[in-house]
């Protein structure tokens, strides 16, 4: 009888432990993907990550092809269409790999019960994390709240185990279920297609992962330490999409750094597995806090009064609010689904901060819009910012968009390529056009609060506004 694997977020041959167990027993394997219903907690799939499944799952599709085997598409709740392949296929297995957001566990755990009543055999595997959230403890036996204990400990627990191949032959039942049309799902954007760039960008599926990697490895990771901070430099690896989707494992991004000695410095290997071990905090986090991305963490912020206008929110999506730097970051993640993280600290930092909107509502924002959108590095990454999370940057830590901008943009050539109406402005005036004398303005073609909007705050005044308001919860 075949084995059902139920791939999810792990949209890959290599390194997919489900697979690769299914494989080992000899039996027929079916491998499907399952297009759920909106799952309640983390929300809808955003329309970023929507254009970036679709391309995934055609990726996933010509890959199983090649190894003889194929990918059955179904939509519906998860316990509808695995119970109809069950009764199509007489599949008496279910293999997946581990989700850890809460309406993904939540599903799981009871479908696991119901197939196992029924008298299926139901497995489950590790490989989306470095390691498993519910097993990292501190010495009182409770979850890590602060990042840098759980990174000693996740170093200390030693190394994720060694990434498996890819299988090169999957056997597969002699009659296939029937697959839905991809096509049919409508993941991709009609008119307008306002992801005709992405493509330029992005090569979403495992090959392009993996390629990813490598080049990364060749030509990003020295000097990533310093590196990783400016916008304009090529020292991050734009690896998060792939990770978001398990198009590659984090087990073997980490063991692609390794016995890199000499070549790399060890400094700049040891910060970006931090980075890694980020995503399994977050996660650690959403674990254990499953409301992340609703609750303040720190319930002080419950009554922060949130003041800004609905005007503000919609300028501050549209990349117009006269600051350079938070205008250009904006609009890169428009264009290409995505923004550097340095950035992203800065744009989220100033719709909290000098804008006064809950940060909720720029989660909500990036949900929808980033191509690596995440329930756990999203939620945490902006409670993170707006001081309300666990091991949070203080609210009083207010990043003042110019200063930001002067120095991780120096030249201000991450500017001038999203923001193209002030690419003639000499670096002095890059990241303050309002301060710039009206000769050089006119020379660079440029004509504030027409080609390019006055700043809809004064940052100082901002600043001084939100930490009043801060100091009324304390
Ligand atoms: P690299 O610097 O190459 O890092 C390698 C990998 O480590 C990344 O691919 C990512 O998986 C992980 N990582 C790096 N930084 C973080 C971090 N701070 N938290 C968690 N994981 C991290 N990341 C997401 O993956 N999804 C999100 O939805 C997301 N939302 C964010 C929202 C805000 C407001 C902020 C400030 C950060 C957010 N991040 C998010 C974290 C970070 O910005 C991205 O992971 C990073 O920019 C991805 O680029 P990269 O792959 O080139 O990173």
């Amino acid at each position: 009888a075949p084995i059902l694997v139920w791939f999810r977020k792990d949209l890959r041959l290599h390194d997919n432990l489900a697979l690769a167990t299914a494989r080992e027993n000899g039996r027929p394997v079916i491998p499907v993907y399952i297009l759920e219903p909106k799952a309640a907690g983390t929300g809808p799939l955003g329309a970023a990550q929507a254009w970036w499944l679709h391309h995934s799952l055609v990726s996933l599709s010509t890959s199983l092809e090649e190894i003889g085997s194929r990918l059955t598409l179904r939509h519906g709740s998860a316990e509808a269409v695995l119970g109809s392949l069950i009764a199509e296929t007489g599949a008496t297995a279910v293999y997946w790999n581990r989700r850890y957001d809460p309406p993904g566990v939540a599903i799981d755990t009871a479908l696991k019960e119901t197939l196992t009543t029924h008298g299926l055999t139901v497995r489950s595997f590790s490989g989306q994390l470095l390691h498993e959230p519910s097993r990292m403890r501190t010495g009182g036996g409770t979850p890590y709240r602060v990042y840098t204990p759980f990174w000693k400990a996740l170093d200390a627990s030693g190394e994720p185990p060694a990434p498996l191949s890819a299988p090169i032959s999957l056997a597969g039942p002699t009659v296939w279920p029937r697959s839905e049309d991809i096509a049919c799902w409508t993941l991709l954007p009609q008119q307008p297609d306002w992801a005709a760039e992405f493509s330029d960008v992005w090569h979403p599926g495992e090959p392009g992962a993996r390629k990813r990697l490598a080049s990364f490895i060749e030509e990003g990771l020295a000097g990533y330490r310093h590196g990783r901070d400016f916008p304009a430099r090529p020292h991050t690896s734009k690896l998060s999409p792939h990770l978001a989707f398990g198009e590659i494992s984090p087990a073997e991004v980490w063991h692609a750094t390794r016995g890199l000695g000499g070549r790399i410095d060890t400094e700049d290997v040891i910060h970006f597995r931090k980075e890694l071990a980020w995503r399994d905090f977050s996660y650690h986090l959403l674990f254990h806090f499953p409301d992340l991305s609703t609750r303040n963490w720190n319930p002080r912020f419950d009554r922060f009064y949130w003041s800004g206008s609905p005007d503000f929110f919609r300028r501050w999506t549209e990349g117009r609010t006269g600051y350079p730097i938070v205008d250009a970051g904006m609009r890169e993640l428009w264009r290409h689904g995505t923004m550097h993280n340095r950035v992203r600290m800065i744009a989220a930092s100033f719709l909290v901060k000098d804008l006064l909107i809950d940060w909720r509502e720029g989660e909500r924002w990036f949900r929808d819009t980033l191509v690596d959108a995440d329930p756990a590095s999203n939620a945490a990454s902006w409670q993170w910012v707006a001081g309300s999370g666990a091991d949070a940057a203080p609210f009083f830590r207010i990043f003042n968009p110019i200063t930001q901008g002067e120095k991780f943009d120096p030249d201000g050539d991450y500017v001038r390529r999203f923001v193209p109406e002030l690419a003639g402005l000499d670096a002095r005036y890059i990241h303050k056009p309002f301060e710039a004398p009206q000769a050089v303005l006119v020379e660079a073609g440029i004509r504030l609060g027409e080609s390019y909007p006055l700043p809809i705050v004064d940052h100082r005044k901002a600043r001084e506004i939100a930490m009043a308001a801060y100091q009324s919860l304390l």
